[in-house]
């Protein structure tokens, strides 16, 4: 069967993501999205885990259910299409460690089959650091030597978690390695995925060989439930969890991934947030930031041409196949000229929002699944913003050091077109 999961997600026991961020809210945002499974994050967290036994049920798939279902009405009467959510037990963990005086900080993501999984997974990691500390606890222990403690535990997957951004990731500019060999050493070819991060996609990956033959999944990383889904795996396999990792592992059954424009991405460009400075990767010359004179955060771009042993040309050949999104009450801000950091903050968006999302059943289904002539008849600037999604015909500011892209699919005379001139466009 076809469905979609996204496997990197918190709880509200993580640093710095939203207190409503649990097991209720992560359901009721996956139906509106349109996801099949969604990891529960964070299964470290004493807290945590003791919410997850208490409120999950095994689905007899290696995957959970909810015991109780909440209600979906988190937004103006909103009404998705009802779907069965799947949890899979997950943790995202922060390594820690200093090499031949350089420091190095990478995250990585770990799944559990089962509880039983989860507590052995604990009770190892609890040698090298304080899980009740943070939901994404930090590991005293190098990269490769945390890879080859899960390598030893039945039922237990390891991924190395957003592999370009600059901090915090394998291969990194700033706390990474020089290559995957470097970071992973003699179990290097014992990864099957790794996950690409929202400031980077496949065609991106593709420049650098070292990454060919595993599967490059996508996820949403969120700090908050309405951000689930900003990036996706799609699947066409039985539905369980020893069937998501086959797939990756051998790449039959997975189907690609839904995509962040990397533009989007808070680490694409080089730059410094607080001097407002943002270079592409074709504008950069040397790495110090014209305004403070110190040296600027590397992007993912940059990042990508240091590594990249491949040309875009070459590059073009064998990407894994990918489409991109963008978080669909962005696209209603666009339509309705509202420039907010949240746009469902705004009244207007969350009510278009909320009628589009009960009209086709959930946010997906708008972005990709429906024939452009239905949403035409729905709404008709709107199925003009969907096309130009789907073809990937957009204008961008690109993100850089900690600060989102923007993406934009209309300019000023269209936006303020009636609809019957936007033909004309
Ligand atoms: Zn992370
Ligand atoms: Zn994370
Ligand atoms: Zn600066």
């Amino acid at each position: 069967m076809f469905y979609i999961a996204d496997l990197h997600t918190h709880s509200k026991y993580a640093a710095a993501t939203s207190p409503s961020l649990c097991l209720e809210t992560l359901y009721q945002w996956a139906l509106i999205k349109g996801i099949d499974v969604v990891s529960t994050g964070d299964f470290t967290h004493p807290a945590w885990i003791k919410e997850l036994q208490e409120k999950l049920k095994p689905a007899d798939n290696g995957l959970y259910t909810l015991k109780e279902l909440p209600s979906t009405d988190v937004l103006h009467g909103i009404k998705p299409q009802s779907r069965i959510v799947y949890f899979c037990l997950s943790v995202e963990v922060s390594c820690e460690y200093v090499v031949n005086n350089r420091k190095y900080r990478t995250h990585q993501l770990i799944y559990a089959k089962n509880f039983e999984t989860v507590h052995r997974i604990n009770k190892i990691l609890s040698k090298y650091g304080n899980l009740s500390a943070d939901g994404r606890p930090t590991l005293h222990l190098q990269s490769h030597e945390l890879f080859k403690l899960i390598l030893n535990i039945p039922g237990a997957h390891f991924v190395p978690a957003h592999i370009w951004t600059p901090w915090c990731s394998s291969i990194g500019a700033m706390e990474g390695h020089t290559s995957l060999q470097d970071c992973f050493k003699d179990v290097t070819h014992e990864l099957f995925a790794v996950e690409t991060s929202l400031s980077a996609d496949p065609l991106m990956c593709r420049r650098y060989d070292a990454l060919d033959h595993l599967a490059l999944i996508s996820n949403s990383d969120a700090h908050s439930p309405r951000n689930l889904g900003r990036e996706v795996n799609l699947l066409d396999t039985e539905l369980s969890y020893d069937s998501i990792f086959n797939a990756f592992k051998t790449k039959q059954g997975f189907l690609g991934t839904y995509e962040y424009f990397p533009q989007k991405g808070k680490c694409y460009n080089d730059g410094h947030r607080k001097c407002k400075v943002s270079l592409s990767v074709d504008e950069v010359s040397d790495n110090i930031c014209c305004v403070c004179g110190k040296p600027l955060t590397i992007g993912v771009a940059h990042r990508v041409e240091q590594l990249a042993n491949r040309n875009i040309t070459e590059a073009k050949e064998n990407i894994q196949s990918f489409k991109y999104v963008l978080p669909l009450p962005e696209i209603f801000a666009e339509l309705c000229s509202i420039k907010a950091e949240n746009p469902l903050e705004t009244k207007s968006v969350i009510q278009s929002y909320s009628k589009a999302i009960s009209f086709f059943g959930n946010e997906f289904n708008i972005l990709h699944h429906v024939p452009l002539e239905d949403i035409q008849r729905y709404h008709s600037k709107l199925s003009i913003a969907i096309e130009r999604l789907r073809i990937n015909q957009k204008h961008f500011t690109a993100g850089y050091d900690g600060e989102y892209g923007h993406i934009y699919f209309f300019n000023k005379e269209e936006l303020q077109a009636k609809p019957a001139q936007m033909a004309l466009f």
